[in-house]
């Protein structure tokens, strides 16, 4: 027993073990499927991250370089003042001045703030000394007598201004170069801010390399035509160029008018006016425009090549906006959806495990425990199919139990049987009588015949018990042949036997009854120690119907008396 309950447990911790495996396996998928999911959703909202990151750092610096650019304008302002509008102008530049540094300082702590701390000390340490340098030199010039002035220092002070505007322009290739995001969606829009911040000062460019010779009213040197003729084309070219590395679907209307704009206003309108000016020196002739005039002229021009680069800049941050709000959600989607997954997969394995799997092993142990399988055959269906012992236990109980059913019914007709005659004895008697009394109306059409053996004593004494035996077997005999097989025949005592009969009418009963007795007095018990025989007679009393199982037996008792008394071997009611 003790080793049957043992294997019992082991097989028990078999399947748990197995399942445990499977839920380890199904876990182990799903984390193989979600883990890499996860980390490259991850990898491309930090991505998306560091490219909205670049895009902001590039647009300050951006803004620097055009404002260093644009700072050139009322540089030659004051360089090409009469004296009576020298402070004045003086003025201005000194204002637009701390427009520049508070946009430097402003792209410094911006870049700090990124991560890109060593552009921003560049930027402090580097960029700042340049532009003070090149301020030294237009306000030295600012500063010297008209009489002392040439063009030549002019000039330099325009190129000294034009170094500052290219030292910021290395920051932003420096920028690019240590992006992450070049290689990115986002690269078009770098390179069109790049090209548009290009264009932008070499559209300015335009008018200052033409600016000292046109304020001095001298020939135009063929160095500084040659800078100007070259800028213009570049200009040209660049603004030929953005179109290309525009995104198709980024050209919307509001691109596509300001693209317009620079050709309208600025190439179409612009350009001319440097044309015209390299004309007249050309022919020798006086320039239509003084420096002043230039510059305020050729101002008003840029402003279409800075919306453009405006809108392309606000353009591409809103792109790479949208790009890392749909990544932080792609990545925060992946992980709620993959931990849940997880989650339901490992819920439902316990659940299952608890409510499913457990109780079936319980119940299968008990199954195999229940049809005694051995450890041996429990041991052999181990390399067979799993459920395979089971079944066969099954089958095993099912015939146990019916086994059982019969053994039970026999039991029950052993315990109903008079074992002398084998006819029903007063136990069955009693489960019949609660069966009649629960349908009382029966009782009304219900006939008790009530059988005694006249002077059975005698025969008893007179021959022995076995002969007696012999009689009462013989009575039974001939109960059963003269009543159906649905009647109920009943040793209620010693020799009385009483016959159960349900819808018989009195007459009909009296006629059973005669057959018996007559029957009955017609059979010989034939002795084996003498040659005589023996015959007996039967006293009989007939009742039908009463209000209760005890008014009926009362009733069928004393029709039996009065028949003892009338002389015996008569049926009476
Ligand atoms: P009466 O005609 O008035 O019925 O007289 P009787 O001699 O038959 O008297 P009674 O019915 O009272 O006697 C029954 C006898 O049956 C008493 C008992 O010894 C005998 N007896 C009871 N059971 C058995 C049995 O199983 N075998 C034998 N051989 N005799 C039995
Ligand atoms: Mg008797």
């Amino acid at each position: 027993m003790g080793r049957k309950l043992k294997s019992s447990k082991l097989r028990s911790e078999q399947i748990s073990r197995r399942l445990f495996f499977c839920m380890i396996a199904i876990i182990f998928s799903i984390s193989y499927l979600s883990i890499p999911l996860i980390i490259n959703s991850y990898q491309e909202y930090i991505k998306s991250d560091q490219t909205l990151t670049e895009i902001t750092c590039l647009r300050a610096l951006v803004k620097t370089a055009n404002k260093i650019s644009r700072e050139r304008a009322p540089s030659n302002k004051v360089m090409s003042s009469q004296p009576d509008v020298l402070l004045k102008n003086q003025k201005e530049l000194a204002a637009y001045r701390k427009v520049v540094d508070m946009q430097i300082d402003d792209t410094i702590e911006a870049l700090k703030q990124k991560g890109f701390k060593l552009i921003a000390y560049e930027l402090e340490t580097d960029l700042k000394v340049k532009l003070a340098t090149a301020r030294a030199i237009v306000d030295t010039y600012a500063n010297t007598p008209h009489a002392e002035r040439t063009s030549a220092q002019y000039d330099h002070a325009i190129l000294s201004m034009f170094g500052v505007w290219d030292e910021s322009r290395e920051f932003l290739t420096w920028l690019l170069v240590r992006s992450n995001s070049k290689n990115s969606k986002m690269s078009n829009y770098f390179t069109s801010i790049l090209i548009l911040t290009d264009m932008r000062d070499q559209a300015g460019r335009v008018a200052s390399n033409v600016m000292a010779s046109v304020s001095f009213g001298e020939k135009i040197p063929d160095e500084n035509r040659a800078r100007s003729l070259q800028t213009q084309h570049q200009a040209i070219y660049l603004w030929e160029l953005i179109d290309t590395i525009q995104p198709e679907d980024s050209k919307t209307p509001e691109y596509v008018s300001l693209y317009r704009r620079v050709r309208t206003e600025f190439l179409d309108k612009g350009l001319p006016i440097i044309a015209r000016l390299l004309d007249e020196s050309k022919n020798n002739q006086t320039y239509f425009l003084s420096g002043t005039e230039l510059t305020e002229r050729m101002v008003g021009k840029f402003t279409p090549v800075m919306d453009l680069q405006n809108y392309i800049l606000n353009y591409s941050i809103s792109v790479a906006e949208e790009q890392n709000k749909l990544a932080k959600r792609q990545f925060i989607f992946t992980l709620c959806i993959s931990s849940l997954s997880l989650l339901i997969a490992i819920f439902t394995m316990i659940y299952a495990k608890r409510k499913v799997f457990s109780p079936l092993i319980h119940a299968r142990d008990m199954i195999l425990h229940l049809s005694g399988t051995s450890d041996e055959q429990a041991e052999n269906s181990k390399n067979k199919e799993e459920f395979f012992s089971l079944f066969e236990a099954i089958d095993k109980l099912k015939g146990m139990l019916k086994q059982r059913d019969t053994m039970e019914l026999q039991l029950k007709q052993i315990a109903n049987s008079d074992v002398l005659t084998g006819v029903a004895n007063r136990l069955a008697l009693d489960e019949y009588i609660q069966l009649l009394e629960s349908k009382p109306e029966s009782l009304s059409q219900t006939c008790v015949i009530a059988i005694d053996i006249d002077n059975f004593k005698f025969v008893n004494d007179q021959y022995g018990h076995i002969v007696g035996d012999q009689v009462i077997t013989m009575i039974a005999d001939q109960l059963r042949l003269n009543v159906r097989a649905s009647d109920l025949i009943v040793r209620y005592g010693g020799d009385e036997f009483l016959v159960v009969i349900e819808n018989i009418q009195m007459e009909a009963a009296k006629v059973v009854a005669e057959g018996i007795r007559s029957g009955i007095l017609r059979q010989k018990i034939v002795l084996s120690n003498v040659s005589d025989s023996i015959q007996v007679s039967v006293s009989i009393g007939v009742a039908i119907g009463a209000n209760s199982w005890l008014e009926l037996l009362e009733k069928a008792d004393q029709s039996l008396l009065k028949a003892k008394a009338k002389g015996k071997n008569i049926v009476e009611t």
